[in-house]
């Protein structure tokens, strides 16, 4: 059993605030406590906790913060201006800690990574000095918020589409057959959404596919497509652009399981966030995040043309078991244009947003931005999931023609799982030490202090509930390294005493 810790009450804003220096006496108890439960190797924290374990993640922490700067209890620290330029000798440090990439500790505390001369890839002197006075554990980490990869995004449409285009550039079609406009539809099947789209005859050039082609067990099928194209790139990208903001509850309802109640209840938490957060910086964050997930989604998934207007083509139905059976397809070049259209105007400029928003709040490490900053690592580790699972989806469509591995491109998903570990790291140190999921929220002192409203304070506590009685699961697939769960990054959010730990 934890030693009690009753004697080391503090208020519950320094629980919140985090980092903070102990008295030796109590960094005894601390480290004490914490190697015991690294020992137990149940990170997760038990599903029935005791009155007096919950009390003491209540009490956890210390007296209250003193005016230290690393304690910024609530509020912005704000970056020291320097006087003149630095000395030689803090140059070279500085160049060297950038092509290293200072450590999330020093990067958040704003302070000089000082890398140890003996290993200087490893953990920073700043980290070793401090660690034994920590509450965090969070061992010394070079991660960076804007490295993370989001996304799994060529360069340029595919080549067996189409060689037109050779980056995601808009670049208009200029040579057509006929000025004759049509107007199809198309859908992908997700709750009804559909969109339309003005479309005309081109001129082919070499290198445009008049055919979709798929794989099969018998080896490469196609079927014929008419040379349609969108007839305006612009306009139809303000079009996509409103379509991804006006469904974003459509796809949550369509792709996330309503009995899930934590990964529902998450999302829809988010969705409402958009609009009701308590900053606009907070809402726009939550809308890029959901945006992002949204036109990830739509990249996962083949359109067909839903109108009556079918471009004189005729439905695939032939090859049954493909995915495409029974539907009219979109004509490789079209479906091109809008690909370019939903990686230059949704993702990539999504992508920034993100990572420029959340790296911003998350340096802000303001007590009332953290339910936000939760909400947004939740959706962003999902999406990392699900990303994995797309990968090892084509990997075993694609062993029909002989491959073994379990991911279709394997450095990628090692990029998706280091973004994981970059966005798991930086939550943690936002919790500076406290435990927010083993909070009693229906306690409005707690309330208080982490600007819940009761909304939101309902929420958690059914988050809390739903955590306890997941217990097992989040173990078993931690253990057994299902990357592809929808659970094995966001349960790490969860983790007591989270370190990062190796994936593929
Ligand atoms: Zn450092
Ligand atoms: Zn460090």
């Amino acid at each position: 059993m934890p030693p009690r810790e009753e004697s080391i009450r503090v208020p519950v804003e320094a629980h919140w605030a985090g980092v903070i220096p102990t008295r030796p006496s109590q960094q005894q108890t601390l480290e004490k406590r914490s190697s015991q439960e690294r020992a137990g190797r149940l990170t997760i924290r038990p599903l029935h906790p005791s009155p007096e374990s919950r009390r003491s993640d209540i009490n956890r922490g210390l007296k209250p913060a003193s005016r230290d700067r690393r304690c910024n209890t609530g509020s912005e620290i704000r970056k020291a201006k320097r006087q003149g330029p630095l000395p030689p000798d803090k140059r070279i440090e500085t160049s060297h800690t950038r092509k290293a990439n200072a450590c999330v500790r020093c990067h958040m505390q704003r302070s000089r990574c000082l890398p140890n001369p003996d290993d200087p890839f490893g953990c920073c002197l700043t980290c070793s000095q401090l660690s034994r006075r920590m509450i965090t554990k969070i061992p010394c980490l070079r991660y960076k918020i804007s490295d993370s990869q989001l996304l799994d995004k060529g360069t340029h449409p595919r080549f067996s589409w189409t060689r037109r285009w050779t980056s995601m550039k808009i670049v208009e079609i200029d040579a057509w057959k006929s000025d004759e406009l049509k107007i199809i539809t198309l859908t992908q099947d997700v709750g009804g959404a559909e969109y339309s789209l003005q479309v005309r005859e081109f001129l082919p050039l070499e290198g445009d596919a008049l055919a979709r082609t798929w794989n099969s067990r018998d080896g490469t099928r196609s079927h014929p497509c008419a040379p349609y194209a969108i007839a305006d790139m612009r306009a139809m990208g303000n079009i996509l652009v409103k379509f991804v903001d006006s469904n974003i509850g459509t796809f949550i309802s369509h792709y996330i399981n309503k009995n899930d109640h934590l990964m529902y209840q998450t999302y829809e938490m988010a969705h409402r966030g958009t609009n009701k957060s308590q900053t606009m910086q907070e809402r726009s964050l939550l809308k890029a995040v959901l945006r992002l997930w949204v036109a990830s989604r739509m990249e996962s998934k083949q359109e067909r043309i839903c109108s009556k207007e079918v471009l004189g083509m005729t439905p695939q139905t032939w090859d049954p078991e493909a995915g495409n059976f029974g539907k009219y397809l979109v004509p490789p070049v079209m479906q091109a244009q809008i690909e370019i259209l939903t990686t230059s105007l949704v993702l990539l400029p999504m992508k920034q947003a993100v990572l420029k928003d959340l790296q911003h709040l998350v340096e802000k490490s303001q007590v009332r931005s953290w339910f936000t900053i939760y909400l947004c690592t939740f959706i962003l580790l999902h999406s990392c999931a699900l990303l994995t699972h797309a990968e090892a989806v084509r990997a075993a469509r694609e062993g029909l023609l002989g491959s073994n591995s379990r991911y279709h491109n394997h450095q990628l998903v090692e990029e998706f799982h280091n973004g994981a570990r970059t966005m798991l790291a930086y939550f943690h140190y936002c919790n500076k030490g406290s435990h927010p999921f083993t909070i009693d929220w229906a306690n409005q002192t707690n309330l208080t202090f982490a600007h819940l409203d009761a909304e939101q304070a309902k929420f958690m506590q059914k988050t809390k509930a739903e955590i306890e009685q997941r217990g097992d699961h989040f173990r078993y697939i931690k253990r057994n390294k299902i990357f592809e769960d929808d659970y094995y990054f966001v349960s790490q959010l969860y983790e007591l005493n989270w370190t990062p730990t190796h994936t593929v």
